[in-house]
């Protein structure tokens, strides 16, 4: 048999298996995916199929140095998108998202150009790997993810790591882990358009559970350093995103960048802010504007932290771990000047909770989540405190993730329920 063909009538049944799962997928998620096989097509044919897990994550420690070419501390967390594939069949990909009950069909032999919506995130690392030299077999792909799509836990990251190991395993392509993560990026970048560093995808697919990674951004060298299971990471959405987070971030760079320039005339090795001391800055710094002194501090100073949270981790030192978390904050929000009040009162707040070790905002700012390390027995209470008051505050009501750590990506036996998510 032609193992790029799937055997006679398998069209057919797929096209019924997609018509079936799309009338399933639009009446919700009350069914999960087994109850649906079982019940409309038998075991059997589920066999057919094999599914590729990836999971968001969380960054613990490290806000803006990866494109300064220094060191993150981000966590594999237990949501997660599944994507189930086909047999190889032709040249065509039909893939369905049942979070956005849609499905999207495109010839790979034709060049598929982005549509801009959620099909890129698919089709863009299909087409990065292909221009990477590698030959992807056409199939069939369903989506189904548990990350919560748009609130900072890199529901993006993960649906293009499932989606390339997915393809990658059917299409019998040989290729490693750095390789694969380093491609999902360049097709975030390049098909979708988004300006992203390579810390999330590296995570989905090298994360651990029960362990956060340290990850040098300029080598991808990384480490994993064992997280206390004493407490627990819980991700607190503001629900606020600023219009000027693209706009502030690029010029973040571009001030970055003329740090490191200035610095060069007496520091001629330098080739990132990673490579500059606080000793240097203060050295070398004095005629650089003010502005870009602070950027320039929260980078360098945030690298030191990063590294010293490794430390804190090997030591099982959380409360040392927490207080670099509260100066990461302080650092974001006055030197580097990218959180916003809604962020600023979260991290308050939780500040004040009993149980809390640290808090911080988390992902690019002006918006979205911080990450807060709470002990265990003290979760709950946190939960409920930072709900009544942020909501009495803003008058927002926050999304509350409890999260766990997690392995990073690999193929499954099974797709899970779509958890509850938000705090209930
Ligand atoms: P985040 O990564 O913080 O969740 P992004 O805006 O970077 O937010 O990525 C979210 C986008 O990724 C969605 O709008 C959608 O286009 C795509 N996406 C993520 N998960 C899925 C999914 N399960 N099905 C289809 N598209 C998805
Ligand atoms: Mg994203």
């Amino acid at each position: 048999m032609d193992p790029g063909k799937c055997p006679t009538g398998c069209d057919r049944i797929y096209a019924t298996r997609r018509l079936v799962k799309i009338i399933f997928a639009t009446l919700g998620n009350s069914f999960d995916k087994k109850t649906r096989y079982e019940t409309v097509f038998g075991e059997d044919l589920s066999t057919r199929e094999r599914t590729f897990r990836a999971p968001g994550r969380v960054n613990l420690i490290g806000e803006h140095t990866d494109y300064n070419d220094g060191f993150v501390m981000p966590a594999a967390i237990n949501f997660s998108t599944f994507v189930s594939i086909s047999q190889p069949f032709d040249s065509k990909l039909d893939i369905f998202s049942e979070n956005f009950k849609d499905s999207v069909s495109v010839d790979l032999t034709a060049g598929p150009r982005p549509r801009g919506d959620w099909s890129d995130y698919v089709v863009g690392v299909a087409v990065i790997l292909q221009a990477a030299g590698y030959t992807v077999r056409g199939a069939k792909l369903n989506i189904r993810g548990e990350v919560p799509i748009g609130s900072g836990l890199s529901s993006s990251a993960a649906i293009e790591v499932a989606t390339a190991c997915a393809l990658v395993a059917i299409s019998d392509i040989k290729i490693d882990r750095v390789e694969l993560a380093k491609l999902c990026r360049r097709a975030e970048n390049e098909f979708v358009g988004a300006r992203v560093g390579i810390m999330d995808q590296f995570v989905s697919l090298y994360g651990q559970a029960k362990k956060a990674l340290l990850l040098d951004c300029r080598s991808l060298d990384y480490e994993l350093l064992p997280l206390s299971q004493e407490a627990h990471l819980v991700v607190c959405n503001t629900m606020v995103k600023h219009e000027l987070a693209s706009s502030e971030y690029n010029q973040r760079r571009e001030q970055c960048e003329a740090g490191v320039k200035h610095l060069a005339q007496a520091l001629p090795h330098i080739t990132a802010l990673r490579d500059v001391t606080l000793e240097q800055l203060e050295a070398y710094g004095k005629d650089l504007a003010d502005v870009i002194y602070r950027r320039c501090r929260h980078v360098i100073t945030e690298n030191d932290r990063v590294l010293k949270a490794g430390d804190a981790l090997k030591r099982h030192d959380l409360g040392e771990f927490g207080w670099l978390m509260y100066e990461s904050h302080r650092s974001l929000r006055d030197d580097y000047e990218v959180s916003c009040p809604e962020l600023d009162i979260m991290v308050e707040l939780a500040s004040r909770v009993e149980g809390v070790y640290g808090a911080r905002m988390t992902g690019g700012g002006f918006g979205g989540c911080t990450v807060n390390v709470v002990a265990n027995e003290h979760v709950e209470e946190f939960k409920r405190a930072i709900a009544a008051v942020y909501e009495q505050k803003t008058k927002l009501k926050p999304e509350i993730f409890v999260c766990e750590t997690a392995d990073g990506a690999g193929e499954v036996t099974s797709v899970p329920a779509i958890q509850q998510q938000a705090g209930d």
